[in-house]
């Protein structure tokens, strides 16, 4: 059986650990998933995913429970990562804003709050490499990715990337956890090549 950590320091952890588990067993795979509030349990996960919220609160919460390090150490080790939304202005490598300790996992340069406020929140057809079908992608707040250096573009909407990879790390402007429809974690956890996930290679 797999473990799953979904980072909980704030953010849509319940909807990440359902979506978690439905794109699991549509492969017919087993998965614990574990909150993760605090060090130690992130070498025991097989997948991790950073979810929206408030990027300068993750982020300050995230370096002082030390679990930076070992999100870090968890994509060196070839295993995948799902950052959304305020995740991936955690995980990017340049959120321009002093207040958010990035983490340099997506070799990307993001700006906040890109799409406006909340207010404007939306949902958009999205075409997504490796989708056969649009994905309803719940945008919120959602920060738009301004440059992309060694990531590869995935999606974009109004002409601006939102969804990133890079090695097993995927990143997305919008909410993949609030839509019934998993693609996007099998895409991120199952799909890709890039990421080493115990027991895939045979099923991939
Ligand atoms: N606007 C938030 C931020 O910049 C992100 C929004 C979200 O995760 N829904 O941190």
């Amino acid at each position: 059986s797999l473990t799953a950590g979904v980072v909980a320091v704030q953010g849509d952890v319940e909807e990440h650990a359902a979506a978690i588990e439905r794109a699991a067993a549509a492969r017919d795979r087993e998965v614990t998933v574990r909150e993760i509030r605090e060090s130690g349990l992130i070498p025991d996960c097989d997948l991790l995913a950073m979810p929206g919220g408030e990027s300068t609160t993750i982020s300050r919460l995230v370096r002082d429970e030390e679990i930076a390090p070992e999100i870090r150490a968890h994509v060196a080790a070839g295993k995948p990562l799902l950052a959304t939304c305020a995740g991936l202005i955690v995980a990017s490598s340049d959120p321009n804003d002093d207040r958010v300790d990035q983490l340099g996992l997506l070799d990307v340069s993001v700006e906040r709050n890109a799409f406006g406020r909340q207010k404007d929140s939306f949902e958009a057809p999205l075409e997504v490499d490796g989708l056969d079908e649009p994905y309803p992608a719940v945008f919120i707040r959602a920060p738009a990715i301004d440059s992309v250096g060694d990531a590869e573009v995935l999606a974009a909407w109004d002409d601006r990337p939102v969804a990133v990879r890079q090695g097993p790390v995927v990143g997305t402007s919008f909410h993949p956890e609030l839509t019934p429809d998993s693609r996007i974690h099998s895409l991120a956890f199952f799909e890709n090549e890039a990421a080493r996930v115990p027991g895939l290679e045979e099923s991939r």
